[in-house]
């Protein structure tokens, strides 16, 4: 029995109640950035007694709803339930006989969201899975792709010029010599159809089937309004000429070729020859990410998510919507892959679904809604279970008349401690159930004793250490000077608890090349004094008293200081720097203020000068796709392995700032920001015109964005199972403790959970993270979040209530790990494999008798196939020729401490039709699919991904619209050197440079704006982005993917 298992109805937070004090929100003073969303940090009023009520934050950022963009204009129809795909069994030759030519029908827009409706098979599409033997192996498979890929579109295009995470278009000159990966192992796939209407699916009663999904398509016969893309093999298409009038999702007019590609049977039986040119899936008929974001925000986007139901799956991370915690966390700070656990370890192997949880500790919430309260127990601190040591929250169960309490996670009882007592109600729940967060609530905190403080000593304020690279290139760039200006206005908005006046933290500043330079800016001294320790071999800090101040006490030294850089620096001729060095003298002289922090590196090299963690140039593209592979993502030394060790016993977090114009090893010179929690922002051939600004907002925001330094989170979990495995930006001593020496609003850690016994239907399975943390102005705290999910004896169950975004999340970040240790391709297939076994235990277990040949999704992991597609083809797993080794491992250490919402948009990116938007209307346009066959040449198109946002311009785009975007009159004269959209004074400007910026106040990076004409060399670079097509590195399309998937799960069903 479970006690919370129905929402409460109690006084929610948000409404005045007695004893709770005004809640001030800081918001700097008033003061801002500019450029800066601000007001999330700094949650806190400081110590309070008891809690107070919060206001909502002032001036932040938000986005209007986007829920209110017209949908789609049309696409395939998935009403709830599932999608069924048939394709023939083999030799049933079917291919061509047109079932029906009805058009498909779309359900209701506003269709109910119905987590537990049976699925129903909406469509079917009968592929000829085989030719000639049936697959022999793999490498069979690869080889008919391989063939397949030459000579297709892709093959003839000119090597892209550099892509890149924020790197300029000029950047990383192709490697055309770079190995070729080999293609995706996709079916061969002779003949796919499009089959009569589904079969009948008796148990799925509650949604009917549409009346004709599908229709038949004969080979050869161009059918109007049916057929997909050109197939890959035909001859290069002049593009998008069939949709000139910009119809997206619509049907597509005929294609006079398309019959062309069929020379005739498919030849079954013969010996695998140059494969047939393949027929396509309509990509209006498979599963479209559109629609299902579109559908859920719909349907979830108007009401609030209350948390007070168990195992209540959440709206989609696309989804706007607000947050009611009564009793479980809000989604912000935890998504699970799934909300109904299996009762018992056979049913989770059975199953394959990874039971993990995406949990962002610190989460920035929107300003509607309401920050953690914090509780203050005094000196006994927080009142927690005997045994386990589980704290107290809203699942533990009060007995004896509120004198003990039973544990929720262990069972154990505890003697409520006297001060804590109170009596119980005659349904059991404690009278002042609803004055304390502790026990109504899903998230809350608790002011830590001295117990939970390093050496038993309440912790000292941080402070922050800005070391800045002022070797030739750092300062020939202008980079030098650009930091010390910025840091003259950006020293007054460090991090600053509740209502304080002025920051807690300390600064202190170092510069260096082969040496580094300490600066003395003690308040006292009339101008700054610079120390040199040219012994890099044993790093010591040549001054205590003056390194670390306060920056309204020395306001006038460091200015001073910052105004002097640029010039002491100016003729270095200096081009060789240390990184090992710069580290070791942040941690000790945090050390020695007896403090945690954060050292900010600005680095623009290989650290190749003597001295202890020196690199070499080992980068080595002929590694690519051989078992050696995975070096490439190692450190080359464990130095800095060490060093990271150290740097989390101090809270040393560490971020780090490349400015790189070669190779500079971000595998090896991430692994200390990347274990202490820290973050690396890395800007490829600065320059200063085109990327300071981005830099700049970068730096801004990390600066004043809420940490918690000096972290430990533990996860406990209910009796039956157990926190087995962690991804994301730490260090870990032990197999419980997930330590961070800083831990930022932006990080994510990824928790998997493995049974060790069984759960029961009854009192389903709980988690509570804990995280212990020093705040930005120095006050030991406790923040706990907890989640109550449902447990299942029933496979359907688990199905049901699956995230597929959250599953995604876990499968990036198992697989970016994986490929430290085993050969890409061996990654990519467990991947595959995985998820095919997912797939392959539903429609074994869940899905209703049906033709061998369907393949049938779930209705929550419809999206599976295409989301794991983007994943398997993502730079990390299947680089294209452009991608450099920085690039993979930087993209690889980023996406680890991703959340959901970032991977979400990072592997499936929104691209959006801006000549579609309304200038009168604060909303978007509706999204649409990421492939070229969507783009009209007459549009303008944005596609974000959270790293870089591309404005594609299509040749036949008006002349004013062009004018009016860009200020020149014609296509030819568009720059795609600007960086930003020029400011023009007219509606469409506007509306788009305002979907731009808010874009840009979505993510947690600011992102760099591309430029791409179509037809444009650059074109290939946007072109890597669609990914519903074949990518120019060999990963496949959606539609073969999906034909391949399904291969897969029949042969897993044989
Ligand atoms: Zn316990």
């Amino acid at each position: 029995m479970s006690v919370n298992q129905q929402a409460h109805t109690g006084p929610p937070y948000g409404q005045p109640q007695p004893g709770y004090q005004g809640y001030q929100q800081p918001a700097y003073g008033g003061q801002s950035l500019p450029g800066v969303p601000q007001s999330q940090y700094g949650a806190y009023n400081g110590p309070m007694p008891g809690y107070q009520q919060p206001v909502p934050p002032q001036g932040s950022l938000r986005a209007p709803p986007t829920s209110g963009a017209p949908p789609p204009a049309s696409g395939a129809s998935h009403p709830s339930g599932h999608l069924a795909y048939s394709p023939f069994e083999h030799g049933d030759v079917q291919n061509g006989i047109p079932a029906s030519a009805a058009p498909m029908q779309r359900p209701p827009a506003s269709q109910p969201f119905l987590p537990g409706s049976a699925p129903t098979p909406v469509s079917q599409i009968s592929t000829f899975q085989q030719y000639g033997p049936p697959p022999a192996s793999v490498q069979q498979l690869r080889n008919h792709m391989a063939g397949m890929t030459i000579g297709s579109t892709a093959a003839s295009a000119p090597p892209p010029a550099g892509l890149g995470y924020g790197v300029g278009p000029s950047s990383y000159p192709p490697t055309t010599g770079a190995p070729r990966p080999p293609a995706m192992p996709g079916p061969p796939l002779t003949g796919q159809t499009v089959a009569g209407p589904p079969s009948s699916q008796p148990n799925h009663v509650s949604s009917p089937p549409p009346p004709s999904s599908m229709a038949g398509l004969h080979p050869g016969t161009p059918m109007s309004g049916l057929h997909g893309p050109p197939p890959p093999t035909h001859p290069p298409q002049p593009g998008y000429q069939m949709q000139q009038n910009g119809s997206f999702g619509q049907m597509r007019g005929p294609q006079p070729n398309y019959g062309g590609a069929y020379p005739g049977a498919p030849n079954y039986g013969s010996p695998p020859g140059p494969p047939p040119p393949p027929k396509r899936l309509d990509p209006d008929s498979i599963p479209s990410p559109i629609q299902v974001i579109e559908d859920d925000r719909n349907n979830r986007g108007s009401e609030p998510f209350v948390t007070g139901v168990r195992g209540q799956v959440p709206p989609l991370v696309t989804t706007n919507f607000l947050v009611k915690d009564q009793g479980n966390a809000s989604p912000r700070y935890i998504r699970c892959t799934s909300y109904n656990i299996p009762c018992t370890s056979d049913m989770a192997k059975q199953s394959q679904v990874p039971l993990a949880a995406v949990i962002k500790p610190l989460a920035t919430l929107p300003p509607e809604e309401t920050l953690p309260y914090l509780v203050d127990h005094g000196e006994s601190g927080p009142v927690r279970c005997n045994r386990c040591k589980a704290y107290m929250c809203p699942f533990m169960q009060f007995i004896e008349g509120g004198r003990r309490f039973q544990c929720c996670f262990c069972s154990c009882v505890t003697e409520v401690p006297p001060h804590y007592f109170q009596h119980l109600d005659h349904t059991g729940k404690r009278v002042d159930f609803y004055d304390r967060p502790e026990l109504s609530l899903g998230s809350y905190e608790f002011l830590a004793t001295v117990d939970y403080c390093k050496n038993n000593k309440f912790p000292s304020p941080p402070a922050f250490i800005f070391m800045i690279d002022v070797s030739y290139n750092a300062v020939k760039s202008g980079l030098v000077r650009l930091i010390c200006e910025e840091l003259k206005s950006l020293l007054d908005y460090l991090p600053r608890e509740g209502n304080m006046e002025e920051s807690a933290i300390r600064v202190g500043f170092v510069t260096y090349n082969k040496v580094l330079h300490f600066y003395n800016v003690k308040s006292s001294l009339a101008q700054p004094q610079m120390m040199v320790v040219s012994d890099v071999a044993d790093m010591f800090v040549p001054l205590l008293d003056g390194f670390l101040v306060n920056v309204n006490e020395s306001r006038t030294v460091i200015a001073s200081l910052l105004d002097q850089i640029p010039e002491m620096f100016a003729d270095t001729r200096e081009t060789e720097t240390v990184f090992a060095p710069v580290i070791q003298a942040g941690l000790e002289a945090l050390k020695a203020a007896e403090c945690a922090g954060k050292l900010f590196i600005f680095h623009t090299s290989l650290p190749i000068a003597e001295a202890p963690g020196k690199l070499k140039n080992r980068d080595d593209r002929k590694l690519i796709n051989t078992d050696k592979e995975k070096t490439l993502f190692q450190p080359q030394t464990s130095f800095y392995n060490n060093l990271a060790k150290d740097c989390v016993a101090q809270g040393c977090c560490v971020d780090l700032f490349l400015f790189p114009n070669q190779y500079l090893d971000v595998a090896t010179l991430g692994v200390v920001p990347y274990q202490t929690g820290g973050s690396i922002y890395k800007y490829a051939y600065f320059q200063l015109e085109t990327d300071q600004y981005r830099f700049l907002n970068d730096l801004r925001r990390d600066v004043q964005k809420e940490v918690g330094f000096d972290a430990v989170m533990r996860v406990r979990t209910s009796t039956g199972i157990r926190a087995t495995d962690f991804f994301g930006a730490f260090y870990m001593s032990n197999t419980t403790d997930v330590e961070m020496a800083g831990l930022d609003c932006d990080k994510t850690i990824t928790v998997e959970f493995k049974h060790d016994d069984k759960l029961s239907e009854d009192s389903g399975a709980l988690l509570q993270c804990a995280l212990l943390y020093t705040s930005c102005a120095g006050q030991r705290r406790l923040r706990i979040h907890n989640l109550s999910l449902n447990c299942c004896t029933q496979l359907a169950d688990l199905y049901r209530n699956c995230e597929t975004d959250t599953l995604i999340n876990y499968l990036a970040k198992y697989a970016y790990r994986g490929v430290l240790n085993s050969p890409v391709k061996t990654v990519r297939d467990a991947l595959i494999n995985q998820c095919a076994q997912i797939l392959a235990c539903y429609r074994k277990n869940c899905a209703s008798p049906s033709s061998a040949g369907q393949l049938i999704l779930p209705e929550c992991m419809k999206l599976l196939p295409v989301y794991l597609n983007c994943v398997l083809k993502s730079d990390v797993l299947q680089p294209g020729p452009e991608v450099t080794t920085d690039d993979r491992a930087y993209i690889r250490q980023l996406v680890t401490s991703m959340d959901v919402a970032e991977t979400n948009v990072f592997f499936y990116p929104r691209l959006l039709p801006l000549t579609k938007a309304d200038v009168d209307s604060d909303s978007l346009p509706a999204a649409i699919r990421n492939s070229e066959e969507r783009l009209s040449k007459g549009d303008i198109y944005l596609l974000e991904n959270g790293l870089n946002v591309f404005v594609w311009v299509g040749v036949s785009v008006q002349q004013g619209l062009i004018q009016n975007l860009f200020g020149v009159s014609s296509f030819s004269q568009i720059s795609n050197a600007l960086s930003t959209l020029p400011v023009l004074e007219n509606p469409f400007s506007k509306k788009v440079r305002s979907i731009v910026d808010m874009i840009q106040g979505q993510r947690s990076r600011y992102m760099k704006l591309i430029i791409v004409k179509q037809e444009d060399k650059l074109e290939m670079l946007f072109k890597h982005f669609l990914v519903e097509d074949k990518s120019l590195s060999g990963g496949a399309s959606y539609v073969d993917f999906l034909c391949h998937m399904h291969k897969e799960i029949r042969q897993l069903l044989s």
